[in-house]
């Protein structure tokens, strides 16, 4: 098994561009992500992408996501599926058994959802609000533009549609340049 790479807070350099892209953290996996972190962020709502960060191809996903789920559900953190597939049906039905609401159809990195989103938790503020998704270019770039906070995990399967499969060389290009601008240089490969 891959060796897991926690990445430190964000850089505060201005002069790279690359840093729209950058995650606060970047994961194996969602289930890996501690509470503990969570909790040290303040966050209250979490975000998550579907395709690929909490569900297979096949449309499954994993005993440990359930778990994880339920696990911040006991600690009152809210949960959220924001996807950009068009499919209301999977999205519903993923939500559903996951005991998470949805917004479907959300054009990432368009903040258009996270805005619509937010006005449902009137008491959480930016700073309390968590993304996590497998895409820099759609998860993690939406939520930079929102300014709230993101972690990158490691898409579920090699197998993409094409329009995903053709960001991912650029996506690799940009997780070089971010992990050596962090001092505990690490690697991962995404
Ligand atoms: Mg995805």
């Amino acid at each position: 098994m891959e060796k897991e790479v926690v990445i430190g807070q964000k850089t505060k350099s201005k002069k790279s561009m690359l840093k729209n892209f950058y995650p606060n953290y970047v994961f194996e996996k969602v289930e890996n992500i501690p509470y503990e972190l969570i909790s040290k962020e303040g966050i209250k709502l979490i975000l998550m992408d579907m395709d690929n960060t909490i569900i297979d191809s096949k449309g499954k996903y994993s005993k440990d996501i359930k778990k994880w789920i339920k696990f911040m559900k006991s600690k009152n953190i809210k949960l959220y599926i924001v996807s950009n597939s068009f499919s209301q049906k999977v999205v519903k039905r993923i939500a559903k058994e996951l005991g998470v609401r949805y917004f479907y159809k959300a054009s990432k990195p368009s903040t258009k959802a996270f805005k619509k989103v937010c006005l449902e938790f009137p008491d959480i503020s930016k700073d309390e609000i968590l993304m996590i998704g497998d895409q820099l270019f759609t998860d993690i770039w939406g939520g930079n533009r929102f300014n709230i906070k993101t972690i990158l995990v490691k898409r579920i399967n090699k197998k993409e549609i094409f329009v995903s499969r053709l960001k991912r060389p650029i996506e690799k290009i940009i997780l070089n340049h971010y992990y050596k601008k962090e001092e505990k240089l690490s690697k991962c490969k995404v």
